[in-house]
C-alpha cells in the first residue's frame, strides 16, 4: 500500500494532461484503458462524484465518455454534489499545469529535438514566469477573490508576462509540430491553457465567482458558476433512467428545497428516514468551554493533555477528526508520546489500510482529517468516540461562501452531518 502523500503518486497517476491517449506507444496495455473498458462493459459501476462529474464534462465535450450509460444513478453523500458540480462545470488553470507544460516541452527538446534550442528557452521562461506570479499572490493556503486581486498592478504585469511566456512556447512549439508525441500534446495542452488563461483574465463576466488559491509553492486560478441548475438539469433530461440521491444532510428541517434548487431538481419522490439511533440515552455531547481558540499556540499540546485520560478510559476506540494536516501531525505526535494505546494517524499508509488497522487493533486512537469526515462506516462498539477539533465551517471571507450567500443553511446542514457522525457508531 502506497501512502496518501507519496511522492510517487504524481509520477504514476494517469491526467488528461499527461495522457498521450491513442498516440501512447503503452495504449494496448495500459492499466487505465483497460480499467475505462472493463468499467463500459459492466452491469454496475461504483466511482466517486468526481469520475462521475469528469465523465459529464467528457460527454459535454464530445471527447468521449468514461461511465456507459445506465438504467439507475444512485448517489451516496449527495449533498457534495453542488459543490463538485460547480468545480466541473467551472473552469481552472494551476501552476502546476504550467510547470508540467514546461517540464514536457523541455524533455521533449532533450530527448527528440536537440536541434531546437528555442524549446528550451520558452519552457524556462514559463516556468520562470509561473513561479514570479506565485510570488505576487501573497501568503500560502489563502484562497481570495481573484476580481480584486487582479486589479493589483504586480498581479496584473506578472500575469501578462505569464499570458506572453505561453504564447510564445505555444509559437515555437507550433514549428516541430509532427516530430515528437509528447510536444505535439504539449502543443495541444498549450492551446487550452491559453484560453483558458484568456478567459480568466477577463473578469467581468456576470453569474461567475472568480477565486483563486495559494499553497507554498502553487496557485490556481478559478471561475465557477453561481449557479449548476441549469446545467445539471440538462444532464439529467439527457440521460433517462432514475436518479437517486440519498444523504444524512440533504434537508433543512425537513425540506428539500436548498438542496433541489442548487441541482434544478423537481423530485418525483422525496423521502425522509428518521435515525435507528436512540440519541437522548445513548449519545453524550461535550463542548469544552475553557479552551483557548482553535488557532492559537499550543493548542495541540492542550488537547492531548486533556483528552489523553478520556481516550485512555474509552479503551481507544475513538476518531480525532481535525481540520489541518498540521494538527493531524501534532495530534499523533502529543499521544503517541503520552498514550500506552495504538495511534494511528492519517498519511502514514492508504485510507483503507489505516481503517483495517483500526478495526484490527480493537483499541486504537486515529488521527485524521479531510478523507474521515464522511462516508466511513465503522460499526458496533469499534468507534464510541468522536473528537473534533473545531466545526469545520469553511472561513467567512472565502470567496465561493460569499458569491453564493449560504452561510446560515450551510451551518444547519454542516452541524446535523456533524451530529451525526458522532452519533452514528452508537449501539
Ligand atoms: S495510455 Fe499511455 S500515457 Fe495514458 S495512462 Fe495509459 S500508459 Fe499512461
Amino acid at each position: 500500500m502506497i501512502a496518501e502523500d507519496s511522492p510517487v503518486i504524481p509520477s504514476i497517476t494517469s491526467t488528461n494532461d499527461n495522457c498521450l491517449g491513442k498516440d501512447c506507444p503503452s495504449y494496448k496495455d495500459c492499466y487505465v484503458v483497460r480499467a475505462r473498458k472493463k468499467a463500459m462493459e459492466a452491469d454496475l459501476v461504483v466511482v466517486n462524484h468526481h469520475l462521475f462529474m469528469a465523465d459529464l464534462a467528457l460527454k459535454d465535450t464530445g471527447f468521449g465518455e468514461l461511465i456507459p450509460e445506465v438504467d439507475v444513478l444512485v448517489f451516496d453523500e449527495a449533498h457534495q454534489i453542488p459543490d463538485i458540480a460547480s468545480q466541473y462545470f467551472g473552469q481552472s488553470i494551476s501552476s502546476r499545469q504550467l510547470q508540467e507544460l514546461a517540464k514536457d516541452v523541455n524533455i521533449a527538446y532533450r530527448t527528440e529535438l536537440r536541434d531546437t534550442r528555442q524549446l528550451e528557452k520558452v519552457a524556462d521562461r514559463l516556468s520562470q514566469c509561473t513561479s514570479d506570479l506565485r510570488l505576487v499572490l501573497g501568503e500560502p493556503g489563502y484562497r481570495g477573490n481573484w476580481r480584486e486581486m487582479v486589479k493589483n498592478p504586480p498581479v496584473v504585469r506578472e500575469l501578462e508576462r505569464v499570458a506572453e511566456a505561453l504564447d510564445l512556447l505555444h509559437e515555437v512549439a507550433k514549428l516541430s509540430l509532427g516530430r515528437s508525441q509528447l510536444l505535439d500534446s504539449a502543443f495541444e495542452r498549450a492551446t487550452l491553457l491559453k484560453n483558458r488563461l484568456t478567459r480568466l483574465s477577463d473578469t467581468c463576466i456576470p453569474g461567475y465567482s472568480y477565486w483563486y488559491e495559494c499553497s507554498k509553492y502553487h496557485f490556481s486560478l478559478n471561475i465557477t458558476p453561481l449557479s449548476v441548475a441549469e446545467k445539471f438539469r440538462e444532464q439529467i433530461e439527457a440521460q433517462p433512467g432514475a436518479w437517486i440521491f440519498t444523504s444524512a444532510t440533504l434537508a433543512v428541517d425537513d425540506d428539500f428545497s436548498h438542496f433541489t434548487h442548487r441541482l434544478g431538481l423537481q423530485p418525483a419522490k422525496q423521502l425522509t428516514l428518521t435515525s435507528p439511533f436512540d440519541y437522548e440515552n445513548q449519545a453524550l455531547l461535550c463542548v469544552p468551554r475553557f479552551l483557548p481558540e482553535p488557532n492559537s499556540y499550543g493548542i495541540a499540546d492542550k488537547l492531548v493533555e486533556m483528552l489523553s485520560p478520556i481516550v485512555e478510559q474509552n479503551q481507544g476506540r475513538c476518531f480525532f477528526l481535525c481540520t489541518s494536516h498540521q494538527m493531524v501531525r501534532d495530534l499523533a505526535e502529543g499521544f503517541r508520546q503520552r498514550l500506552t494505546l495504538p495511534v494511528l494517524a492519517q498519511g502514514e499508509t492508504s485510507k483503507q489500510m489505516l481503517l483495517s488497522q483500526y478495526l484490527e487493533l480493537g483499541n486504537a486512537l486515529l488521527v485524521a482529517t479531510g478523507a474521515f469526515w464522511e462516508g466511513i462506516d465503522v460499526r458496533g462498539q469499534a468507534l464510541s468516540c468522536v473528537i473534533i477539533d473545531k466545526l469545520p465551517f469553511t472561513a467567512p471571507d472565502d470567496p465561493l461562501l460569499k458569491a453564493g450567500s449560504r452561510i446560515a443553511v450551510c451551518r444547519g446542514a454542516i452541524h446535523s452531518h456533524w451530529f451525526n457522525c458522532l452519533t452514528r457508531s452508537l449501539p
